[in-house]
């Protein structure tokens, strides 16, 4: 197993951004557990999963699924969905089904799999209390509602994607309240986790603020 740094937030906090950061200045491997529950997210869509289908019926629809990142791409049984994923609705339907049992078990294995022979950075939502509670290191990364959501807003018109800044807030909104008040591995800091709060910091001095932490 390899060293597991691992960073859990809520959207839009920047988990993305200094993840990938602190794993290129480290030489470690960037995990991003969001684009895996995107990706199952997708295909349930598409398999016409209902929000409230049961344990079997939702662990049926996921058996033999391939997810697999491959040069910074991301694909789903072959198919490149790099950029279907990243759509408010893909965020949508990862965070409604990320609350399922079956979903949350199916990626268990998928995630601590990537660690085993690399050290990862891995960012998500439950790095720190489920799938690496022995990380070597935790970060809980935080900022405010509007701070989180004006990033979120800045990200998606980068890409082109049709937004008001009132649909990001409502976004982050809907979506913290449904990752964080879910049964299931919900949103929380871990005891151990050292909080930063990126509100007030630019990019780089969150990173070097992390790193500072891990280096100590
Ligand atoms: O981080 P990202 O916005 O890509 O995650 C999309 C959704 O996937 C989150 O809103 C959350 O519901 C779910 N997720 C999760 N556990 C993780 C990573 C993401 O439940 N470790």
């Amino acid at each position: 197993m390899g060293k597991v740094i691992a960073i859990d937030g809520p959207s839009g906090a920047g988990k993305s951004s200094v993840s990938k950061a602190v794993a290129d200045r480290l030489g470690f491997q960037y995990l991003d557990t969001g684009a895996l529950y995107r990706a199952i997210g997708i295909h349930l869509r598409r398999k016409n999963v209902p929000d409230d289908a049961l344990y079997d019926e939702t662990a049926a629809a996921i058996e033999g699924i391939s997810i697999v990142f491959r040069e910074g791409r991301v694909y789903l049984n072959d198919e490149d969905v790099s950029d279907a994923i990243r759509t408010t609705e893909a965020g949508h339907y990862a965070s409604v089904f990320s609350a399922k049992k079956a979903v949350r078990d199916a990626l268990l294995g998928i995630q601590r799999d990537a660690a085993l022979d690399h050290d990862v950075v891995a960012e998500g939502r439950d790095m720190g209390t489920v799938v690496f509670p022995g990380a070597w290191k935790k970060f809980y990364l935080d900022a405010s509602e509007e701070g989180r959501a004006k990033r979120r807003y800045l990200q998606l018109k980068e890409k082109g994607v049709e937004i008001t800044m009132e649909e990001a807030l409502n976004d982050v909104r809907e979506r913290d309240i449904r990752d964080s008040q879910r049964d299931i591995a919900p949103l929380k800091k871990a005891d151990d986790a050292i909080c930063v709060d990126s509100t007030a910091l630019s990019l780089n001095e969150v990173i070097e603020k992390m790193l500072g932490c891990i280096n100590e």
